[in-house]
């Protein structure tokens, strides 16, 4: 089944009297949407409590739940103490997950503004085999880590970087930002093959098989000579990329991924809107 939700919590859902992330996978449900990506961007502090009863509400609601990681991951760090810490900090997404149970993690690899990429991947290979081998340890071993290609220049996560960690272990699953591919690549997704190509990348790297399960971030983006610069909503459309050719390609391949939609204040609207283009263009073809 290929599944849509919104990273984090609508304005709407506020808007509307909400309080609590628990609430989010009844309102997701109630909207037509399956899937949220819980925000631990700025620290792993949801209790065990929340978490359990995020979980239980995601599976009442038939919404497929994963957590993103804090941003100030730094697996390519040259302090190893920040290394140890981006450790730390994964496991602890991994904990909140387990809690959860919460099938995915999205995780930010790092920056190479003060290192080469080449050791700066080299590195972050490293620091992924000891969470994977501390992960197995502690009992997280059958949740998936999804390192995230990322939209600035200077951040580690090419999509052939990103590729190259993945086939480290089974487990980890890229994480797509077609936003960040387009800023990265100067706004280079504008067409069908544009999006074909990225598809085929993926499969000769990796196999079909995590391909067809793929975890995608999607959402317009503003970007300069830099990279990204941020995330837009559906409504600003003089920005890409367009989700329609994506859709088209995922729908002809027949690929089953989980779609987090990163648009800025309207994730929740934007996830919705993207459904309905994906449902039209499998309608129409
Ligand atoms: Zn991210």
């Amino acid at each position: 089944m290929i599944r849509f939700g919104p990273s984090g919590n609508s304005e709407s859902f506020y808007e509307q009297g909400n309080k609590s992330s628990v609430q989010m996978p009844k309102w997701l449900k109630n909207i037509g949407l399956n899937a949220y990506e819980y925000q631990c961007s700025k620290g792993v502090k949801i209790s065990e409590e929340m978490s359990v009863q995020l979980g239980r509400s995601a599976a009442e609601n038939g919404i497929f739940l994963s957590i993103h990681a804090p941003y100030y991951i730094n697996m390519a760090s040259e302090e190893k103490e920040k290394r140890d810490n981006s450790i730390r900090y994964i496991l602890e997404t991994l904990q909140a997950a387990k809690w959860m149970n919460a099938g995915r993690i999205v995780v930010h690899t790092g920056s190479c503004s003060k290192v080469s990429r080449e050791w700066a991947l080299k590195t972050a290979v490293e620091v992924l085999k000891e969470v994977i081998e501390q992960a197995d340890a502690m009992g997280f071993g059958n949740i998936a880590i999804c390192p995230e290609v990322l939209g600035k220049i200077n951040q580690l996560g090419t999509l052939e970087e990103i590729l190259e960690m993945c086939k480290t272990d089974e487990r980890l699953i890229p994480t797509v930002d077609f936003g960040h591919l387009h800023a990265r690549g100067m706004g280079c997704l504008n067409s069908v093959p544009d999006f074909e190509k990225v598809i085929a990348q993926i499969e000769n790297s990796i196999g079909s098989d995590r391909l067809n399960r793929l975890h995608c971030h999607f959402s317009r983006i503003e970007f300069t000579s830099g990279g990204e610069k941020k995330h837009c909503s559906m409504r600003d459309t003089q920005f890409g990329p367009e989700f329609e050719q994506l859709a088209e390609v995922i729908y002809r391949k027949g690929l089953e991924p989980v779609i987090i939609c990163e648009s800025r204040e309207f994730m929740a609207e934007d996830a919705l809107l993207m459904k309905n283009i994906y449902d039209k263009v499998a309608g129409g073809m």
